[in-house]
C-alpha cells in the first residue's frame, strides 16, 4: 500500500469512528455529569466504545467479583456497577487508585451514587496496585486493568493469579493511540519505555497457553483475555 492508499485508510477509519461515536448513547444521570466532568478538566476516563465493551462483557459473563485498577474518579467503576443493576445481578467491586486526590474524588462520587450497598458494591482501595495486587485474597471473575501502561508487563503474573477460571480481563489502552506500530526509534525518547513494555505485554498476553486474548483495534485498543479453564498439557 503506498502512502496515498493508507491516507485515505486512515481517513476511511476516521470517519467510521466518528460515526460510530454518533450513535452511541451518553451515559446517564451522575455517570454523564462525569462524563461531562471529566472533558473538561483533562481527567482520563474510558470512552464510550470501551465503556459499551465493558457493558457488554458483565451483561454476557455476569461476574460477581470484580477487580479495578485504575480507578481515576469512579467513572468506569460506576459505569460497570449501573451495569450489574440494570442486568440483575449481585456483584462487589474492588478499584485501586494510587492518587489520593482522585481517590478522594472517587469516594465522593460513590457515596453520592450509594455505591457502598445494595445488591452492587463498590469498595475503592487507595494505594499503588503493584503492591497491593500481590496481597489481594480470592479471584475475580471480571478485571479491568486501566493504570499505568507501563506497569502493565508487571501486573501480568498477579493479575493471572487473581483471574479465576473462565474469568475474563480488559486491558485498556494498549495500541497507544496507534503508537504501538511505530518502529522503536520513531517514538519519542521519553515514552520509549513504555512503548517497549507495552509490546512486551501484548506478546505475553498472546503467547500465554492460560490466556486466550483478542486485541481490539477500537479508539486506544483494548485487549480481552479469558483465562482458560481447560488447558491441555500440550498447549504448555
Ligand atoms: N478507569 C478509570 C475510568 O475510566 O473512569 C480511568 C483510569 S485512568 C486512565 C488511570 C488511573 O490509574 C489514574 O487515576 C492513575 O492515578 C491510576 N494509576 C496509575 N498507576 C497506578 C498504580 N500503579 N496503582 C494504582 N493506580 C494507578
Amino acid at each position: 500500500m503506498d502512502n496515498k492508499q493508507k491516507d485515505l485508510t486512515r481517513c476511511s477509519q476516521d470517519r467510521v469512528s466518528v460515526f460510530v461515536e454518533s450513535i452511541i448513547t451518553e451515559g446517564s444521570g451522575l455517570l454523564r455529569e462525569l462524563e461531562r466532568e471529566a472533558l473538561d478538566r483533562d481527567v482520563p476516563i474510558i470512552r464510550p466504545r470501551t465503556r459499551g465493551l465493558l457493558q457488554l462483557l458483565l451483561t454476557i459473563h455476569r461476574p460477581a467479583r470484580i477487580l479495578e485498577v485504575g480507578t481515576a474518579i469512579g467513572y468506569s467503576a460506576l459505569a460497570m456497577r449501573e451495569t450489574a443493576i440494570q442486568e440483575g445481578f449481585a456483584c462487589s467491586i474492588t478499584t485501586i487508585e494510587r492518587d489520593a486526590a482522585r481517590a478522594q474524588e472517587a469516594r465522593r462520587n460513590l457515596d453520592r451514587a450509594g455505591a457502598g450497598e445494595g445488591e452492587c458494591t463498590i469498595s475503592l482501595i487507595e494505594g499503588d496496585a503493584a503492591q497491593i495486587l500481590e496481597e489481594l485474597e480470592g479471584t475475580f471473575d471480571f478485571i479491568f486493568l486501566d493504570a499505568a501502561k507501563g506497569q502493565y508487563i508487571h501486573f501480568l503474573p498477579a493479575l493471572k493469579r487473581l483471574l479465576a477460571a473462565g474469568g475474563v480481563m480488559v486491558s485498556d489502552n494498549v495500541l497507544r493511540g496507534g503508537d504501538i506500530l511505530n518502529s522503536h526509534y520513531l517514538v519519542t525518547r521519553r515514552n520509549r519505555t513504555i512503548h517497549k513494555r507495552m509490546r512486551e505485554y501484548l506478546r505475553a498476553l498472546m503467547e500465554d497457553p492460560a490466556l486466550r486474548t483478542v486485541i481490539l483495534e477500537m479508539e486506544d485498543g483494548a485487549a480481552v483475555s479469558v483465562k482458560r479453564a481447560f488447558v491441555q498439557e500440550q498447549d504448555i
